[in-house]
């Protein structure tokens, strides 16, 4: 049933075109009957299940030009979506054949090399899509590129990205970037390789993969300096990167003999929230610079806003060296423990892992009856 809806689609838009043209010719019924007769024909096939001659016939009676084109690239479309690649690259490729403006031939051609990439044809789609490239389009470049990621072709990809002189979209930027960070991880000089890596900066200054690249080499070569540069710049581009540098930030600051400073930083960045791993490295400077009690004071209000199990450590860690009472521990600790048990569900989907705190016969992601029970392991009840 499906298949008819969309088959028809275009004959719908066909019949639309042909009676606005007839009503200007009103006395030119011969097409209109034309149309019918192919119309019936390859509905007829259609309902014989034979898909292949319906859709010849309806892409050799919709007639090619500028307002049913649009219909004729729906339909491909739909069938690319659907996983019937050879019959997308069929309508593609007989648009192809037809006289069109020239800025629809290049619309269909980067749907053509689309066709290709999804059936696999990566050779085919790469000079369909090359074909194409000297319009400097972005949507043409990251195509290209999306197909030399399936291939791996870092180089190749490179060179097509200076074919354009600049990148105004974020997620060409963040691919084109990439590319090049791929392209220094091949490199074996060191000099190379962070060439490419500035490069990739150049394009997408919030790169974190090249910021991170480049401080690795900095500590390599004990350019502590450079090395905490690149490191605090990923702070400000991507935040949730921050668990990943801290160790790196730290060792940078402890060679720059610059602790005390680390912790002022540690202390002025607190707000908004830190995360839990350099939260951790705030309580021991607390501990360092203050004192343990203070640490403790820091660290048991941090994991009441956010209960987390990284953290609990090192609470019991400076909890060993402070001088509280055993009762008031063991209370805080109790406290911790249940505020942490709440943010776990309380019941979980054998099937497919949903998480709930209510029960349900039926579960309402995966649909299997009775799978949803009292979660189990660690927080289990
Ligand atoms: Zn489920």
């Amino acid at each position: 049933m499906l298949e008819l809806l969309f088959l028809l689609l275009p004959v719908a838009a066909g019949y639309g075109w042909i009676m606005g043209r007839n009503s200007i010719r009103n006395d030119d019924v011969a097409n209109q009957r034309k149309f019918y007769k192919q119309y019936t024909q390859s509905l007829n096939f259609l309902l014989d299940g034979q898909k292949d001659e319906a859709i010849e016939q309806l892409i050799n009676f919709l007639e090619v030009n500028s307002s049913t084109i649009e219909t004729h690239l729906v339909l491909a479309n739909l069938f690319r979506r659907r996983g019937e690649f050879d019959r997308a690259i069929k309508i593609h490729s007989f648009l192809l054949q037809q006289v069109l403006p020239d800025e629809l031939i290049n619309k269909v051609k980067l749907e053509l090399g689309r066709d290709y990439v999804k059936a696999g044809i990566y050779g085919h789609a790469e000079s369909t899509f090359l074909e194409i490239l000297p319009n400097k389009n972005e949507e043409v470049v990251q195509e290209i590129l999306n197909l030399y990621q399936i291939t791996k072709e870092w180089k190749k990809g490179i060179d097509v990205i200076q074919t354009i002189k600049s990148i105004h979209s974020t997620d060409l930027k963040k691919s084109a970037a990439h590319f090049y960070c791929e392209y220094a991880d091949l490199l074996s000089s060191q000099y190379k390789t962070e060439a490419q890596l500035h490069t990739a900066l150049k394009i997408d200054p919030q790169c974190t993969r090249a910021l991170l690249a480049l401080a690795d080499f900095s500590i390599k070569n004990a350019d502590y300096k450079s090395a905490k540069k690149h490191l605090l710049q990923i702070l400000e581009v991507d935040k949730e990167f921050s668990a990943d540098i801290a160790d790196q930030l730290e060792h940078c600051y402890i060679n720059l003999n610059e602790e005390y400073v680390f912790y002022e930083f540690l202390k002025s960045y607190s707000q908004p929230k830190l995360c839990v791993a350099f939260a951790i490295k705030y309580a021991k400077y607390i501990e360092k610079f203050e004192s343990t009690e203070n640490a403790l004071q820091y660290m048991t209000q941090m994991l009441q806003d956010t209960p987390n199990i990284r953290a609990f450590i090192k609470l019991l860690e400076l909890s060993k060296d402070a001088a509280r009472s055993k009762t008031e521990l063991v209370e805080t600790i109790r406290v911790l423990v249940s505020n942490y048990l709440k943010t776990k569900a309380l019941y979980n989907c054998r099937n497919c892992g949903f998480n709930s705190n209510q029960r349900y016969w039926q579960c309402p992601s995966c649909h299997k009856w009775e799978c949803v029970k009292p979660s189990k392991g660690l927080d289990g009840r």
